[in-house]
């Protein structure tokens, strides 16, 4: 009977212990992707299906979410999810990306570049990024559409979609903590969300369209490594989190961009080209926001 008592306990040990082995922490990691930032990349040809050298900037951009989901999983992330977050959302081939990431892909999406966070996330990485609308020395540099955006306000600050989405990370309790691109989005990134979060220059632009590019492996590298580091410390990183109400102000191009949201309850003409309204709920403002985008014509 002790004997049997004996061997009971150990198997409820073993057992308890193997158990313990495998329930590691989840460390689930979310990964935007956009593409103006992606390691080679300098022309809108090179992001734009239909030319010749678009087939280039898709293998380069997976190429750089491999290397990020890589040092994630080294890093001890238990599942990650990659958001296609550049046009038609569909740049990143299923069959060519890490099967140990998961892939989002397609448009429109109600979060667009950040569809599929939620709060079961630990930290958030945004691969590939570029520069606010009116950036000088900076690669490819718009805010959401060029045609359309000159710049996004939310309580007086402009943002880059980095800000933007970094706040929708923020909305959910999740930090972003690493940001890829060129050297003018890696500054704007510690402007925003401070001097914690990792940034990988992949390129340093010479205007925004020519840049001295990082040598692949080595940006690949870097992103590797600069993944891994983030996540290292995501547990002490801070959500950038923005305080409602929030007052979101999308000053457009051009007046007759602003002459249709200008009619939308609740939207005020801040000046000619200048809509603002306020939303105590950041996900709502983001969506008027891109509604309001989504209907002015281009210039
Ligand atoms: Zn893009």
């Amino acid at each position: 009977m002790i004997k049997r008592i004996a061997a009971i306990t150990l198997v409820l040990a073993l057992g308890l212990g193997l158990g313990a082995a495998q329930q590691k922490p989840p460390l689930k990691v979310f990964i935007s992707v956009d593409m103006e930032g992606i390691s080679g990349i300098v022309h809108g040809d090179q992001t734009t299906p239909g030319t010749a050298e678009y087939a280039n900037g898709c293998a380069w951009m997976v190429a750089d979410v491999n290397a990020a989901v890589e040092g994630a999983l080294a890093a001890g992330a238990t599942e990650v999810v990659v958001n296609d977050s550049h046009g038609s959302m569909r740049n990143i081939n299923p069959a060519q990306l890490d099967p140990r990431a998961i892939l989002i892909s397609g448009t429109p999406k109600p979060l667009s570049m950040m569809q599929g966070i939620d709060a079961s996330f630990a930290a958030c990485l945004l691969i590939g990024y570029h520069a606010k609308a009116g950036t000088a020395d900076a690669i490819l540099d718009h805010t959401i559409s060029g045609s359309v955006v000159r710049a996004v306000r939310v309580n007086g600050v402009e943002l880059p979609e980095l800000g933007l989405n970094a706040a929708i990370a923020g909305y959910y309790g999740v930090p972003v903590v690493l940001v890829s691109g060129d050297t003018a989005v890696c500054r704007q990134a510690g402007e925003i969300l401070g001097k914690d979060v990792v940034t990988v220059a992949v390129k340093e632009a010479f205007g925004r369209m020519a840049a001295k590019l990082v040598p692949m492996p080595e940006a690949r590298q870097k992103l590797k490594a600069g993944a891994k580091e983030a996540l290292g410390k995501a547990a002490s990183a801070r959500p950038y989190k923005l305080t409602a109400p929030h007052k979101f102000e999308l000053e457009y191009h051009v007046s007759a961009q602003a002459d249709m949201g200008a009619m939308i309850p609740g939207v005020k003409r801040v000046d000619a080209r200048t809509l603002g309204f306020t939303a105590d709920d950041y996900i709502q403002g983001f969506r008027t926001l891109r509604a309001l985008i989504a209907i002015a014509p281009a210039r």
